[in-house]
């Protein structure tokens, strides 16, 4: 269910430094004067921005999160500012505090947990559907019975709590806890930036509430930092399509072209393919070809010597090993080799899947699934006088690739090795 092995520092970064950015502009007490107008314009520029772009993306859930980031720092602003101006608050400020402590963790995580899966107008219906009625119920109720609904609000519910030292409204807390846990499990299920930027964010808004009285930027600074991220998780996201295979994780074609222009003068390149993996998808389908190409990929993502692993296209996949001669590369591509070859692949037969849950317990306990192998040759060429260009040295590698098969395959073949008359590198398991 938790895909832990999926999770990476790299996809809280960014918003961990835009957030602290902001706590940091939130806790300086003054801030130039060219700062501060440049916060008090932020929230909106951000929102045009951000939304335009997020729309344009068809990023529905981050549009309406950036619009509820929005709506919450344009209400808040207003009693800030006569905050501010008056030294004292308004009549409704206690009120429209704790509907915004409340409804702000409510609507965040609810359409930062709403994954988007219908037609876009669809979506976007529903999600605008349920904004406005909530808006619409909270803005009835605060006209009508605004006595009746600040006592509600600020009543105490867990005499516990009282003297926690908490800021908020106590009923403010249950509902930033649920929405930090959906957030979290979220995250783990699926650890994309985007998941990571709305964790955070909804953290960060947690951090904020309480101090924007307090705090003279804190407001402007932390929804402005809150609603970048989440424009940042966007294009980090847009960035990883473009780079990254989906289906396997591994860098991909684009990537590799990126990094065979940034070679160092010494490199080996090397192509590997899966054998006979067309008989292996008409025996055990499609799919179960997709679950290999994934195993064999986890292989190669571990590749030793410093090489790196891209996916080529198909069943073939290239390491770059910068700054290394094929004799420093053999032994590892030949570890990579073995590896592929004694990973035991455990395969159901997806014809008969079990009944239930009891029934596939016992099958897997029994060892009714069935384990196979598969196995990859490897052709292996470096930068030489002759061969300069990386497409060149590709090529060689291609060649060396093809001789691998030739010779039998599940082997390692070095470029010039079978003209040399070399025999293979390592007969061991094949
Ligand atoms: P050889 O040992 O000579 O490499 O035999 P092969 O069957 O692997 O040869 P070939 O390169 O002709 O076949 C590649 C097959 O890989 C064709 C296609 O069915 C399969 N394939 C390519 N990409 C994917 C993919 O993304 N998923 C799955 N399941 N199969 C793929
Ligand atoms: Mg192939
Ligand atoms: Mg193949």
């Amino acid at each position: 269910m938790f895909r832990l092995a999926d999770v990476r520092p790299a996809h809280f970064l960014p918003s961990l430094l835009l957030l602290a950015g902001g706590v940091a502009a939130s806790l300086l007490g003054s801030l130039t004067e060219f700062f501060a107008s440049l916060f008090n314009v932020l929230p909106t520029l951000l929102l045009l921005l951000a939304g335009t772009y997020c729309l344009a993306y068809e990023r529905q859930r981050q549009t309406f999160l950036l619009v509820v980031v929005y709506l919450a720092y344009y209400f808040l602003d207003n009693q800030v500012d006569f905050f501010r101006a008056n030294g004292r608050v308004q009549a409704d400020t206690a009120l429209t505090f704790h509907l915004c402590s409340l409804l702000l963790p409510l609507l965040y995580g609810g359409y930062a947990l709403w994954q988007e899966r219908a037609s876009l107008s669809q979506e976007l219906l529903a999600r605008s559907a349920l904004l406005i009625a909530v808006a619409a119920v909270a803005l009835a109720l605060a006209r009508r019975y605004p006595d009746e609904l600040l006592v509600w609000l600020a009543q105490v519910r867990w005499p516990l709590l009282q003297d926690a030292g908490l800021g908020l409204i106590q009923l403010a807390y249950p509902v930033f806890a649920l929405a930090l846990i959906g957030l979290l499990v979220q995250y783990l299920r699926q650890p994309r930036p985007l998941h990571a930027a709305q964790l955070l964010g909804a953290a960060a808004l947690l951090w904020m509430l309480p101090k924007v009285f307090l705090l003279p930027h804190a407001l402007h600074a932390m929804t402005s930092m809150v609603m970048l991220s989440l424009a940042v998780a966007v294009a980090h996201e847009a960035y990883e399509m473009a780079f990254r295979d989906e289906l396997t994780g591994l860098p991909g074609r684009r990537a590799l072209n990126e990094r065979l222009q940034r070679l160092p003068r010494q490199y080996v390149l090397a192509m590997t393919d899966v054998d006979h993996f067309k008989k292996f998808n008409d025996t055990h389908g499609h799919d179960v070809g997709d679950e290999v190409l994934k195993l064999v990929a986890s292989r190669l993502r571990k590749v030793t010597g410093g090489g790196k692993a891209y996916r080529y296209g198909g069943e073939e996949f290239t390491v770059v090993f910068p700054g290394k001669t094929v004799e420093e590369c053999l032994p590892h591509l030949e570890a990579l080799r073995l590896a592929v070859e004694h990973y035991p692949l455990q395969l159901r037969d997806k014809h008969s899947r079990p009944g239930d849950a009891r029934e596939g317990k016992q099958r897997r306990a029994g060892g009714k699934s069935s384990s196979v192998s598969v196995t990859m040759s490897i052709g292996v060429a470096e930068r030489q006088l002759e061969q300069r260009q990386p497409e060149e040295v590709i090529k060689c590698a291609d060649l060396a690739l093809y001789a691998a098969k030739q010779a039998g395959r599940n082997r390692v073949m070095a470029h010039g090795q079978n003209r040399r008359g070399a025999q293979r590198l390592e007969t061991a398991g094949a």
